[in-house]
């Protein structure tokens, strides 16, 4: 972790060669098809965050992309919009990728860029592990021109020549530093290297730490640097907290006050591993709390249903592991608890970014034993942010949002 740190520190911005001109203030001006406009203004956009009026006019220039900006600003729709643009209606077989590390960030962002895509005839495929690879098939044998993807799946098609990538034009990768660790890394080169060499390639995250210039630096050409400072991704909106317990038996106990005290929307939990999550969950629904859990042991069919019942607001209180940690947007979160505070930095801005979505109030609790001081100093420090100690009118916190 602290190489980490350390490398994002040293590099300074004009090493990094920012694109921070340019930005075209409203949708009109972008020069975008009617049907795609329409289909912003239909999805209820009046106007362009910040990153949309600086990274769509790039990505629509063609030129590849390291974009970073915080949590919550509306890359998914950056991305989306440009596709949809540089896409040729007329021409069947697939011509842009979208690559993301969890499914149900693929789905989220699947969902998104339909809406946005609602009047034209552009044709989408959902690309995941653990379903029916049959229908999978059929859908880009149908002529989808845009693939939604986890990059298992994706290689494992290309590998048995199911997918023909001759003509894509675009790959983006979402949560790009994620993607570009050990995990993912192979499967992400693969699908570069068969894709045509002139394809363009956009990376999108809140974190991008060094590491991820240079690996990308392989396989960007003449990247566009889109960047804000370091100080401004801890959201606006979000107003940190932290609990000192002195043992797990605290923090369960502050974890009951709090569904007595709340009249909160909808909130995550997390937890730094499967396990702790499940005991939790376990202990809540033994004691009467309702709650769902999210992690990678459940099978493909109850990820699924707990998403679902979580998106609906049917269930509340949603359990989960770093799993959820990127990405997914649900705008009624207005409270991110840290049960255990993050072994990671990155997770961290992206647990908390959870809440506070597209300039939102929101709230993260981090709670803390003795021994996690120095790293709740270190996130303080490395964000250039407060998190103060939870004062005894909880009530007037809460309801502020
Ligand atoms: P990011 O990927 O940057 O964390 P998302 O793409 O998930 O953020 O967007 C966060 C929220 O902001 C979503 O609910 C999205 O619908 C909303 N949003 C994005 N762009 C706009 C816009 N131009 N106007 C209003 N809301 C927007
Ligand atoms: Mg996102």
């Amino acid at each position: 972790m602290s190489t980490l740190i350390e490398d994002f520190e040293n590099k300074s911005e004009s090493e990094m060669d920012i694109e921070n001109e340019n930005s075209i203030e409203k949708f009109e001006h972008m020069g975008l098809k009617k049907t795609v406009l329409r289909g912003i203004f239909a999805y209820g956009y009046e106007e362009p965050s910040q990153i949309q009026k600086k990274a769509i006019p790039v990505f629509l220039s063609g030129k590849d992309i390291i974009a970073q900006a915080q949590s919550g600003t509306g890359k998914t729709a950056t991305f989306s919009i440009s596709i949809l643009q540089l896409i040729d209606e007329s021409i069947k077989g697939v011509q842009a990728i979208i690559l993301s590390p969890t499914r149900e960030l693929s789905e989220q962002i699947y969902t998104v860029i339909r809406g946005l895509a609602f009047y034209t005839k552009i044709r989408f495929a959902l690309i995941l592990g653990g379903q029916s690879r049959f229908e999978q098939i059929n859908e880009i044998r149908d002529g989808a021109q845009c693939v939604i993807c986890t990059p298992g799946r994706l290689n494992d098609f290309l590998q048995n020549s199911c997918v023909d990538v001759s003509k894509v034009k675009h790959i983006v990768i979402d949560e790009a530093d994620e993607l570009l660790t050990n995990a993912f890394i192979h499967q992400v080169k693969n699908i570069v290297e068969i894709v045509p060499n002139q394809a363009q390639i956009c990376l999108f995250s809140a974190t991008l730490p060094k590491f991820c210039y240079n690996i990308s630096e392989k396989f960007l050409v003449d990247p566009i640097k889109i960047c804000v400072k370091k100080e401004q991704l801890t959201l606006e909106g979000i107003k940190q907290y932290y609990i000192i317990t002195h043992d797990d038996k605290q923090k369960y106990d502050a974890i009951t006050d709090l569904y007595e005290s709340m009249i909160i929307n909808q909130l995550i939990i997390y937890c730094n591993t499967k396990q702790r999550v499940m005991y939790l969950a376990d202990n809540l629904t033994r004691d009467g709390h309702t709650c769902t859990c999210i992690h990678s042991d459940l099978t493909t069919n109850e990820r699924m249903n707990v998403m679902s019942k979580f998106r609906k607001g049917d269930s509340r209180v949603l359990i989960s592991t770093d799993l959820l940690s990127r990405g997914i947007d649900v705008q009624q979160v207005s409270l991110v608890i840290n049960y255990d505070i993050p072994r990671n930095i990155e997770s961290y801005i992206h647990r908390i970014g959870r809440s506070g979505r597209f300039g939102r109030k929101g709230i993260a609790l981090n709670f803390i034993l003795e021994l996690d001081r120095e790293t709740m100093r270190r996130l303080e420090q490395f964000y250039c942010t407060q998190i103060e100690e939870l004062p005894a009118n909880v009530d007037t916190i809460f309801n502020q949002i």
